[in-house]
Formats: C-alpha cells, structure tokens, sequence
C-alpha cells in the first residue's frame, strides 16, 4: 500500500556537478521522482546560515507518494545524500544534501534512528515555510495543528501570559 511523505530538502555547500546549492536542491528533487511519485514541489528558498554551518542554506519540500516503508525511504534517502557527496558528521555543518523525513500518512513512527514527525520541523523555518506553500493543510503532531498553524506559531511574536506584569 502507497504512503504519502512530506520531504524536506537542503544543501549548503557546491556540489562539483550541479553547481550551487540552489541546482542541488533541485536535482535533489529530481532524485526523488525514484522513490515514487512525487505530487507537490515547493520552489527553492534561500535560508540564512545557523549553527556550525558557515554558508547560505537552500531549503525546498516536496510530497512523495511511495511504496516504501519509513525505514526504506530512510536508507534511500541517506543513500543519496551520499551520492550527492555527504560525509558522515557534518550535522550542522556544511552539507551538500540533508534529506530529512518531515511528516507522513501514517501518522507517528519511532523506530531507532528515525522518528516522525522529525523531531524539530516545529522550530525550523526552513522547513516550515517550503512545507506551507505545498502541504499548508496537513495536520502534524501531537496537537494536531495544521503547518500554517505552526508556522504562524513560529513566527508571530508571542503575546504575554494573561496577568504578567509590565516589564
Ligand atoms: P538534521 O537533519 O537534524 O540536521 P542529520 O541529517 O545529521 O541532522 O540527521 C541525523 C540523524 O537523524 C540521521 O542519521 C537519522 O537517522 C536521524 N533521523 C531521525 N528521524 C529522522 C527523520 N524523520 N528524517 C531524517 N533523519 C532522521
Ligand atoms: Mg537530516
């Protein structure tokens, strides 16, 4: 039976065939047409560098239906990140491609090394805003909000608890 998938995708560093991180994000995209059939694609983004990463982050999503299982769409995604060039331990770091599992059909998963809903997509603005132009509708996560919902969440300021004080 088909799952659907939501696929999150970034790179930060010049790939030697496909050129800036822009052009590996979308051949990245393009890889992913192997893994079924991918229904929904967001464009490509530009996200501020954060962390140990030193470089500008091209981010994308993309909805992939597939007969795969998490853990096999896991290890193909893992397996083209290293066609692409990724090494082991750059977390963080400069990255020719991360594949990262955001959402899919069935809800929860937790198996040791994958987990979804990915653990931080709540907190991450290079996913969510990629996400919200293809899958704004889809409800994610223990709360079951939609991802406009956590997206509005992540970047609105937040109001004071009723009753604090004026600082
Ligand atoms: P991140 O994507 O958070 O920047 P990495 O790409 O280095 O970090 O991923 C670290 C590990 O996270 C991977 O080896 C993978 O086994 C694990 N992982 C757990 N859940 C997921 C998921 N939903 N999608 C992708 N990787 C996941
Ligand atoms: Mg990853």
């Amino acid at each position: 039976m088909s799952s659907t998938y939501l696929i999150a995708v970034g790179s930060n560093r010049r790939h030697h065939r496909f050129g800036a991180p822009e052009a590996v994000v979308r051949a990245a995209m393009e890889e992913c047409a192997s893994l079924g059939t991918v229904t929904a694609r967001s464009p490509v983004i530009a996200t501020p560098a954060m962390g140990a990463a030193q470089r500008r982050f091209a981010n994308a999503a993309l909805v992939l239906d597939s007969d795969l299982s998490p853990t096999a769409l896991l290890a193909a995604c893992k397996r083209t990140e290293r066609e692409f060039g990724r090494r082991p331990g750059q977390r963080w770091g400069d990255r020719v491609l991360d594949l990262d599992i955001i959402l899919w059909s069935g809800g929860r998963w937790a198996s040791p090394g994958l987990t979804i809903p990915h653990a931080a997509f709540a907190q991450r603005r290079f996913v969510l805003t990629p996400a919200c132009t293809i899958a704004a509708s889809w409800r994610a996560g223990a709360t079951g909000l939609t991802l406009a919902h956590h997206q509005a969440r992540l970047t609105r300021p937040r109001p004071l608890p009723r009753g604090a004080p004026f600082a």
